[in-house]
Formats: C-alpha cells, sequence, structure tokens
C-alpha cells in the first residue's frame, strides 16, 4: 500500500515538488495538496503582468484539473490546514476535515507585511500577493483614480507600473533614498527612478508613511514632513514574511522561517519545508528559483536518493516593467545606453 504524504499550500514550490515526485514515484504515496487559495496553483510571479493586462488569467495557471487528477493526486481548495497533530500524524482543515500522513511538506509560503501605522485596516488598503489582492486592484483602476504604493522595492515599482498603465494617477513612496535600495547603487537606483516616471508614476524618495486617512474608506495618505496626497486606494508593498504560525503552534523549530537541514526536514523527522516558508542555514529566500531546487531536492529525497542535498541558492530576479529590465546583475532598457552595475543581494525579505 503506498504511503500517505500531505502537502500544504498549492503555491509555486508545492506544484513543483508534486511535479518532480511523480516523475520519479508516481504511485509511491498517496498524495493530498491542500491549498488556501480558492483555484489551483498558478504563477505568482505573473501577477504583476497580469495587472498590467500583458497575460491573461488562464495564462497563469500551473497545471490544468486534469494534471492532477491523471497522476493521482488529490486536491483540496479554499481550504487552509488550522492545525497539525504531530502525535497522531493528522491535520485538520478550517472546514474540520482531518487527514492522516506519514509524511508531511510545509509549503505555505509567505504573507505580505502591513505597515503597523493607523488606517492600514481601511478598506481599499491593499497587499500584492494573490489573485484575489489583483482582482481588487483591478475592481478600483479605473482611469483617473488615484492609488498610492508604499514601498519601492520590486512589487511596489510592479505595482505601480500596473496601475499607471491603466490611467491610475499613482504616487509611490518610499522610505529610502533610492529605489530598490537592496539591489541597486544611488546611480542605476537614479536611472531606475527616471524611466519609472517616465512611465506616468510620481516618486517620493525618503518619505515615511504616517498614517491612512479616512474613516470609512481612504481618502489618502499623510506622509511625514507635513505633506498629505490624495488616494482612493493604497497598495502596500513593504516586503513579505515567511508564513511560519501553522508550524510554530505544532512545536517546529522557527526562527523567520521553518528551520530546515540540507535534506530541508524540518525539527520533525517525518515532516518537510520548501519554498518561501523555510529558513536553511539562516538564509530565506524571497524569490522562486530557490524554491524550485528545493523542490527537486526533497522529490528525490523522497523518492529513496538521500544523497541529494540543498546547500544554499544563488539570488537573481528581475523587474518586470516594460522596456525597463533589472535583471541580476545589470540594468538594461530603452532609456539607458549603459548597464550599470546592480551592487547588493537581489532579496527582497524583510
Ligand atoms: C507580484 C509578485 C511578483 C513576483 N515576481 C517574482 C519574480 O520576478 N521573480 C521571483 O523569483 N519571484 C517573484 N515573486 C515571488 C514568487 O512568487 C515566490 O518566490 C513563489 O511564489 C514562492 O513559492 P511558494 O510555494 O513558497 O509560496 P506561494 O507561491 O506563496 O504558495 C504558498 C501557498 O500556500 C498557501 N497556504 C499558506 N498557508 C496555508 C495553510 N495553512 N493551509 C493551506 N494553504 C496554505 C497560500 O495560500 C499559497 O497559495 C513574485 C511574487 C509576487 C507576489
Amino acid at each position: 500500500m503506498s504511503e500517505s504524504l500531505v502537502v500544504i499550500g498549492n503555491g509555486m514550490a508545492a506544484t513543483r515538488f508534486v511535479d518532480e515526485l511523480m516523475q520519479r514515484s508516481l504511485g509511491r504515496y498517496s498524495v493530498i495538496v491542500i491549498g488556501a487559495e480558492s483555484r489551483l496553483s498558478y504563477n505568482r510571479v505573473l501577477l504583476s503582468s497580469l495587472l498590467a493586462g500583458e497575460v491573461g488569467e488562464a495564462a497563469i495557471e500551473l497545471k490544468p484539473r486534469g494534471w492532477w487528477n491523471g497522476r493521482g493526486v488529490t486536491t483540496v481548495d479554499g481550504q487552509a490546514v488550522v492545525s497539525i497533530d504531530r502525535r497522531n500524524q493528522s491535520v485538520t482543515l478550517a472546514n474540520g476535515l482531518c487527514f492522516g500522513f506519514s509524511k508531511l511538506v510545509l509549503a505555505t509560503g509567505s504573507q505580505p507585511v502591513r505597515l503597523p501605522k493607523p488606517g492600514m485596516d481601511l478598506q481599499n488598503v491593499l497587499t500584492f500577493r494573490d489573485l484575489t489582492d489583483v482582482a481588487a486592484m483591478r475592481r478600483l483602476m479605473r482611469k483617473g483614480a488615484r492609488a498610492a504604493v508604499i514601498g519601492g522595492g520590486l512589487l511596489g515599482l510592479e505595482a505601480a507600473y500596473g496601475l499607471a498603465k491603466a490611467g491610475v494617477k499613482v504616487t509611490l513612496v518610499h522610505l529610502m533614498d533610492r529605489l530598490m535600495e537592496r539591489q541597486l547603487d544611488h546611480r542605476a537606483a537614479a536611472l531606475l527612478k527616471t524611466a519609472i516616471e517616465a512611465k506616468g508614476v510620481e516618486i517620493l524618495l525618503d518619505t515615511d508613511t504616517k498614517r491612512v486617512s479616512g474613516k470609512d474608506h481612504v481618502t489618502g495618505l499623510e506622509l511625514s514632513r507635513g505633506r498629505s496626497i490624495p488616494a482612493d486606494f493604497v497598495v502596500c508593498a513593504v516586503g513579505i514574511r515567511p508564513q511560519a504560525q501553522l508550524a510554530r503552534d505544532a512545536g517546529l523549530a522557527v526562527n523567520r522561517g521553518i528551520v530546515v537541514d540540507d535534506g530541508l526536514t524540518t525539527s520533525d523527522p517525518n515532516i518537510f519545508a520548501l519554498g518561501e516558508c523555510t529558513e536553511h542555514r539562516s538564509n530565506v529566500y524571497g524569490l522562486v528559483e530557490p524554491a524550485y531546487e528545493q523542490a527537486k531536492i526533497l522529490a528525490r529525497r523522497l523518492s529513496g536518493d538521500h544523497s541529494a542535498l540543498f546547500a544554499g541558492s544563488t539570488l537573481a530576479t528581475n523587474l518586470k516593467v516594460s522596456g525597463v529590465i533589472v535583471f541580476g546583475g545589470a540594468i538594461y532598457g530603452k532609456p539607458f545606453e549603459r548597464c550599470p552595475p546592480i551592487r547588493g543581494r537581489g532579496r527582497w525579505c524583510l
């Protein structure tokens, strides 16, 4: 009889893991994938392109329903796992259903951080993490609407670009003295600022957010130095944090993320973790490539190849703003004649 393997989270890491596992060990495990989002897994990286109207929703699906069915994988959508019982080796879902496991894989990803400032709980203060967020922005992004985007990292810039492209009047507010300060030096950041402004986004650097103003709904942002800007909605893109509470509640070792060793095993030998929810050798990755590398290694290990080990990953990413390409160590794009170097770590995690 096949062993029961439960995967919590149906995001990019989980999907790649199941794919890799099925290529090696079809039939060895009876696999159940439980996802909190009410749909099959999709390419989260393409949410920016979806917002900018450059791809349609159908294009971002990772695997069609038939792919999962064809491999005998049970998917449960729209249900969060609310607890893990390690002693009895079972998980409980929000609807009360329970599933037993002999092996458990946590792939719960990250959650967007909201600034701890007054007004952040008002209606129309949004984040940029999933399809629901994109749907909310799309409902509000009519021509002439005003939006404030907080955060001048990759996500903030991509959100601002997508909104501006739809005719929204966008002001991007950034605490630091340059955009993407973790990745870019001053010269590169200044070039990027010019390029983004050319897309119709107003950029305020060195500016802190004091509060979101409005009673029931957003009317604007109050900023440092007595300044304020009007806004019909706000997008908070100030960073992400590993979704590790479930693991913490189950008594697994958790620092910033769920602690895993080179075999992607947590502090419980029957429980594994991969993707953005993990912390490996003190690193928390906020990018998809390390998650994909982990997915392959874990699939190999659970298929019996114990020589497979994760030793860490390189970090490279690109900014998805058409005509402005920031990738790995250089900026390329129409506004620039040269490719200034990018200094830094390429990581966009808090
Ligand atoms: C707009 C945007 C643009 C991006 N662009 C890039 C890019 O250009 N390059 C790059 O490398 N990365 C990019 N990323 C990051 C990339 O999407 C992530 O690195 C990747 O999705 C991580 O995969 P994951 O499976 O670990 O997490 P996720 O894809 O977030 O999947 C985790 C899933 O687990 C679910 N979940 C959480 N808790 C539970 C629970 N208790 N029960 C059931 N389900 C649960 C969540 O709902 C989610 O669906 C971008 C992200 C965003 C939001």
